[in-house]
């Protein structure tokens, strides 16, 4: 299949071009590079041996993705490209909703007017609000705390509108959990710009004496040791599931977890951090973040029934595999 990817210079666009690339499709990129880098194109042709064709372009622009389409013939869509910050997302709202939800309307508009019919939308177990876990695909969307997550639950609703109304449609709906690591070879990673908001990249950023103390966000928590609690995935094994949704695509909307299904809290993932690497992560206990929950884990028994897929690769993986990105390729941080 020749599939559009927008955002696929980014953190789990990268990833998932590799994985396509892997599994024999063929990828043309769509980035306006906002939040990336275009080394990464080429860093991905060095791991897969693999041509890549490569548009800087923003898929908010009507003109410049029509220019695409009619460029090429494709068979399918995987849209990552948009904003993505949590607390970026409530000081300015406006670019989140314009960036994406705009975006997830001209690409569905391309798609209708060249007959393109498969679409795959990267959501977020965000749209759970504070849900009961294990998080199941039928439970209601919850409100979220924030318009990031907003963008999502909406970007949702419009896909699955348009599917309603065109039964030709085959759309998957990912909503991930929490994607750490980074390719086995170290070359394409997560990378950050400024101080990292999430966990792992603080942790790999403390290991490397960037930042002197990982901050535990509460430890007041009904969890195993009051630290928040987590379903990590590996990165690979989140760009593997979307070969696998792509690949079994069927008409009509279908959403799927792509977790783990385990819980880990801030100190495991500390520990398992501190034991992958034989590395400290000296850290202190700090008060609450607003907006966070508890406990947040998938049950992923729909993608294994109806994907085939599952994620293989352990915490420790994980772990070993944001550090080696982060101590080897990472040199902006040096
Ligand atoms: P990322 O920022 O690394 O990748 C997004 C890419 O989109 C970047 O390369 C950026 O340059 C590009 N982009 C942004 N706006 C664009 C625009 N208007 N036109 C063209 N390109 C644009 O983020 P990521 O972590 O790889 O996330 C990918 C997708 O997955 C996003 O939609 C994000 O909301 C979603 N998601 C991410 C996580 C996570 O924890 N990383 C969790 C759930 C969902
Ligand atoms: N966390 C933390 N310190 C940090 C970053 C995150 O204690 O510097 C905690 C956070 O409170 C949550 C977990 O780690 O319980 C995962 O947070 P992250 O921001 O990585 O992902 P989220 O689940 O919020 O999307």
């Amino acid at each position: 299949m020749n599939i559009l990817v927008t955002g696929g210079a980014g953190y789990i666009g990268s990833h998932t071009v590799v994985a396509l690339l892997e599994a024999g499709q063929s990828v043309i990129i769509a980035d306006n590079l906002s939040n990336s880098k275009r080394e990464t194109v080429e860093k991905i042709m060095d791991i897969t041996n693999k041509e890549v064709t490569f548009y800087e372009i923003d898929v908010t622009d009507v003109e410049a993705v029509d220019i695409i389409f009619r460029n090429h013939k494709f068979e399918g869509v995987v849209h990552f490209a948009g904003l993505k910050a949590v607390g970026e997302s409530v000081e300015k709202p406006l670019e989140y909703y314009y960036t994406n939800i705009v975006s997830t309307i001209v690409l569905a508009k391309a798609c209708q007017k060249y007959s393109v019919n498969r679409f795959v939308f990267s959501s977020s177990a965000t749209v759970y609000g504070d849900n009961k876990v294990p998080f199941v695909e039928t439970m209601g969307l919850l409100p979220t705390t924030n318009p990031y997550g907003e963008t999502k639950a909406m970007s949702e609703r419009i896909l699955t509108d348009i599917a309603k109304a065109n039964p030709a449609l085959s759309i998957s709906i990912l909503r991930y959990f929490n994607p750490v690591g980074a390719h086995e070879s170290g070359l394409i990673g997560e990378a950050p710009t400024g101080i990292p908001n999430n966990l792992m990249p603080y942790c790999t950023q403390v290991a490397k004496g960037k930042l002197k103390k990982l901050r535990v966000f509460g430890n007041d928590y009904p969890t195993v040791d009051g630290t928040g609690v987590r379903d990590y995935i590996h990165v690979m094994d989140l760009a593997e599931g979307h070969v696998a949704a792509l690949e079994n695509l069927t008409e009509g909307v279908h959403i799927y977890n792509l977790g783990t299904g385990k819980g880990t809290s801030v100190l495991e993932l500390v520990k398992a951090f501190e034991e992958a690497n034989d590395i400290e992560v000296p850290y202190e206990i700090v008060n609450r973040r607003p907006g966070d929950i508890a406990l947040c884990y998938a049950d992923a028994s729909k993608a294994k029934k109806e994907l085939g897929w599952t994620a293989k690769r352990d915490l420790i993986a994980m772990c070993r595999d944001a550090w080696r990105f982060e101590k080897n390729y990472n040199k902006q941080l040096v």
